[in-house]
């Protein structure tokens, strides 16, 4: 059973005033199974928001198909939207209402019958019991997030989506806000978020995939994914002007270069740092010095991003 079911997606943002028109999403393909915690990683501008607000009803799409939970956005979009929650990225409530009042408004605007409502399980959830009654503009950042979570849940959607949910808030919230994701998906809601921070997927997702300029660039279980980091990475300065390396060297990794140093990316099961510094020597050059580096999912992220830009 799949929870989400994107097919050929494109969206471009028409033009307006002086901005000329915008593709944000080219032919995106992507696949959520029902019960995971799926990450969609990406640098700021990627394309993340727009593809959960189409998800959500509040961007059209341009072209392509978007089924959520069997049911196609274009055909029912109230049956999708009762089986979707979103946490979108901007906070947004009106500040002289409780947070409860916030809830129980959600909920009949989604016509859950007042028999139904679980207001208080939820804010007992996000641990915003002691401020059911308070003024939500008295709340700090943090709770306010929390509460943005709970709203989401109102209608007891099988499927959260949360775009960027921890974006510039402390090390403390981030953990209160992982746990209640892990929580809920334990009672097998499904979780789509998107996150620029690689600990956030790293820490939460069971899959991760990567958007980049509008499109999906990689697409795996994080084990998958994580295994790529084993890589490792050589920074060599030699003696000897290198704006034109050697051509025996083309075909080692670069990953950066200055006209006297350079830094290579090897995997140590492929090539040993032995190896290479022999390769360096043998296209006649002279090593002054030399460092090596463990690489981790961020050099990984960068690697896979900026390879893309210069397709
Ligand atoms: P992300 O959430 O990954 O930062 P967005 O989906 O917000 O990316 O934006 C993707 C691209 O689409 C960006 O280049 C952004 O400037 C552009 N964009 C987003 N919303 C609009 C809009 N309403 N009109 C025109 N361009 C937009
Ligand atoms: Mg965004």
């Amino acid at each position: 059973m799949n929870a989400i079911e994107i097919k050929n997606l494109h969206k471009t943002y028409a033009a307006s005033g002086k901005s000329a028109q915008k593709v944000a999403l080219e032919d995106i393909q992507l696949t959520i199974p029902a019960g995971t915690i799926y990450g969609l990683l990406g640098p700021n501008g990627a394309g993340k928001s727009t593809l959960i607000n189409i998800l959500a009803g509040l961007v059209l799409k341009t072209s392509g198909s978007v089924s959520i939970w069997k049911t196609d956005i274009d055909e029912n979009p109230r049956q999708t939207r009762a089986n979707i929650g979103i946490v979108p990225q901007e906070i947004n409530f009106d500040p002289f209402f409780s947070p409860r009042k916030i809830l129980d408004l959600q909920a009949g605007l989604y016509g859950v019958p007042k028999a139904e409502r679980r207001s208080d399980e939820l804010l007992k959830m996000v641990g915003l019991s002691d401020k059911a009654n308070a003024y939500t503009r008295s709340l700090s950042g943090g709770m306010r997030r929390r509460l943005m979570l709970a709203k989401a849940m109102v209608h007891s959607p099988p499927i959260l989506v949360l775009d960027e949910p921890t974006a510039g808030v402390d090390v403390e919230l981030r953990n209160q806000l992982w746990d209640n994701v892990r929580a809920l998906n334990k009672k097998g809601v499904t979780i789509l978020l998107t996150t620029h921070y690689l600990q956030e997927a790293e820490e939460l997702c069971d899959r991760i995939a990567i958007i980049n300029h509008g499109k999906i660039i990689v697409d795996e279980d994080k084990s998958t994914l994580l295994s790529r980091v084993d890589g490792k990475e050589i920074r060599i300065r030699v003696a000897e002007n290198i704006t034109h390396l050697p051509p025996s060297l083309k075909d080692l990794s670069i990953k950066a270069k200055t006209e006297d140093s350079f830094t290579i990316y090897f995997d140590p099961k492929l090539i040993t740092a032995g190896q290479i510094i022999s390769k360096v020597q043998t296209a006649g050059l002279s090593i002054i010095d030399l460092s090596t580096k463990d690489q981790d999912l961020e050099d990984v992220f960068l690697r896979l991003t900026r390879s893309d830009q210069q397709d």
